[in-house]
């Protein structure tokens, strides 16, 4: 089916967020919908793949309503429609691409299947669309902490990962553990404000001097115990020594590593995406960074941060000007194909506007 360029619809049902957006035929977000499953998954310290699957089955025609309204686009008037194929839970990208699947037979409209991880890739574009390539990319969020290196032609070079938990998972697994509640990061962000960043030291993983691989598992571990050795229950202002010294453990790596990747591949231009770029102390250490001159930062509004629909809207938007041919045969893939990376390499291509 051959792609015409107008408005594109972007559907976003991998975790625990029914998302859908609107984008017009120059890629400028019209709406961007999100309806998050917290309160479903709350009491459980964590997302349960069946509750999300059944939570997107009930909410997903009304947030694509929803868009489309906010966007006051009609649905014949869409072009085409994107789609998160994976890596996810499998019951809830089933939700979001037979969703997709049927609007594309319906409106007789192409339909492409997007990977998660090159959607929040295409959201350090969506509000900077002339951020320059190539660059550094941190995607830093509840399933990756990956570092790329973007060439021009738009593939990722992977130059570095964790071994083990992702920024994001070590946030919410420390939130767990300081009674803080799901999601773990926006809370630990919030209670680590009245903290103090140097009262609670806790373990940096560097690794080797050029090493731009991540460890998070020995700072989770090192909570446990201080939290174990104390064995009392926690006055508020110390959760928040706590918070604020873990939060400070995470993001330093996090901003060294990033400027390391800068400095070995000669860039001047890095752009941080996914979940914990919405952290406000990593924001604020990037912006106090990049302030020097020394290096072009592209760092997603909020509502661009956290899983959302206009990020894979336009990644397939980007996709379908390039030609690629859709297949209404698409179905999930909800393997994390980034664990191949190292071997092959993620191809995105881009076109600059
Ligand atoms: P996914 O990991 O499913 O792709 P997201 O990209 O939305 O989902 O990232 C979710 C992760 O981001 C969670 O681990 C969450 O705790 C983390 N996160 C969200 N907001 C913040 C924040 N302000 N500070 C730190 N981590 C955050
Ligand atoms: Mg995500």
């Amino acid at each position: 089916m051959v792609w015409k360029s107008g408005p594109i619809l972007g559907i976003e049902s991998s975790c625990d967020e029914t998302a859908a957006a609107v984008l017009d035929s120059n890629g400028a977000v019209l709406s961007n919908v999100v309806a998050s499953q917290h309160s479903v998954h709350e009491k459980f310290g964590g997302v349960v793949p069946e509750l999300a699957a059944r939570a997107h089955l009930g909410k997903i025609d009304l947030v694509v309503m929803h868009a489309l309204e906010k966007a006051q686009v009609e649905k014949r008037q869409l072009q085409a429609l994107a789609v998160t194929q994976g890596p996810g839970l499998a019951g809830a990208l089933l939700v979001g691409v037979n969703y997709a699947k049927a609007l594309s037979y319906g409106l007789g409209i192409p339909l492409i299947g997007v990977d998660h991880l090159q959607g929040h890739i295409a959201s350090a574009w969506l509000a900077d669309p002339t951020f320059p390539l190539p660059c550094i990319v941190l995607v830093v969020s509840g399933g990756h902490t990956h570092l790329y290196r973007r060439e021009t032609n738009g593939e990722c070079i992977l130059l570095g990962r964790t071994r083990d938990d992702a920024a994001g998972e070590a946030f919410d697994k420390g939130a767990q553990m300081l009674g803080l509640g799901y999601p773990g990061g926006p809370a630990i962000d919030q209670v680590a404000r009245t903290g103090d960043r140097q009262a609670v030291p806790f373990p940096r993983f560097y690794g080797g001097r050029e090493s731009l691989e991540f460890s998070f598992s020995g700072l989770k571990t090192s909570l446990l115990y201080k939290l174990r050795r104390l064995a009392v229950r926690l006055r508020p202002e110390q959760i928040a020594d706590f918070a604020a010294g873990y939060q400070e453990a995470i993001v330093q790596v996090l901003v060294t590593k990033s400027l390391a990747a800068l400095k070995q591949s000669r860039l001047s231009t890095l752009a941080v995406v996914g979940g914990v770029s919405a952290n406000s102390r990593l924001r604020a250490l990037l912006n106090e960074r990049a302030e020097d001159g020394q290096f072009r930062l592209s760092l997603p509004p909020m509502e661009f941060c956290t899983d959302n629909a206009a990020m894979i809207a336009s990644a397939g938007r980007q996709r379908l000007m390039c030609g690629e041919p859709c297949s209404s045969e698409l179905d999930i893939c909800p393997m994390d194909s980034s664990a191949t990376l190292s071997k092959t390499s993620l191809v995105t291509r881009v076109v600059q506007k």
